[in-house]
């Protein structure tokens, strides 16, 4: 249930349904991405993470650019068949007044486990992706991943080079690589996955 004395459209203080529900693709395409009653339940969850989130970025604006996805808009925007963000699950934001994509990361990183974060993913170092377990598993699997056009890496790698476009900014809708990493995917080898995702 929602927190007591929140204004109306809150999930919790400091993020709003809306915040998780706009896409420009759904306007775009005229898809309806309001949230299923489950995944309305999870967002709520998914917001009070984001809350600790924001409070370790010192309490800057977080600016999130992709949360909830019906089935028909995470098609549109290609993401991952079992991508997070369709069960209310999953979050990509930007903290811009804190620091970097790569400095949210790093701040983030060390409280997977204190937070029962299932995945943080450093994305195509545009944007930081955030997910919870998703339904109807409970298990976090604390994983840490760099995902860009080079393939998907073993925790935060800053060397790697962004892709072209996240050099665009903005709203990117995209994300075809999150979440699309399979369990235990991270521990092999060196940590470059030479196929891509
Ligand atoms: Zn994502």
């Amino acid at each position: 249930m929602p927190q007591q004395g929140l204004p109306p459209g809150n999930l919790t203080p400091h993020f709003t349904l809306h915040e998780f529900t706009a896409s420009d693709t759904a306007a775009m395409r005229g898809i309806n991405n309001t949230p299923t009653p489950a995944a309305l339940a999870q967002l709520e969850q998914t917001a009070e993470l984001m809350e600790l989130v924001r409070a370790k970025c010192g309490a800057n604006p977080v600016l999130i650019s992709s949360g909830y996805r019906c089935p028909a808009l995470n098609s549109a925007v290609g993401g991952a068949s079992n991508s997070a963000h369709l069960y209310g699950c999953g979050a990509d934001f930007t903290v811009p007044a804190f620091g970097s994509v790569l400095d949210v990361c790093h701040a983030i990183e060390p409280h997977l486990a204190e937070w029962g974060v299932d995945q943080l993913i450093y994305e195509n170092a545009a944007w930081v992706h955030i997910g919870r377990a998703i339904p109807p598993s409970t298990t976090a699997r604390h994983q840490c991943l760099t995902i860009n056009s080079g393939g998907t890496y073993n925790g935060i790698v800053a060397s790697v080079q962004p892709a072209e476009e996240s050099a665009t900014g903005g709203r990117h809708d995209r994300d075809q690589a999150d979440d699309d990493v399979r369990p235990g995917r991270c521990r092999q080898g060196s940590g470059h996955e030479p196929e891509g995702v």
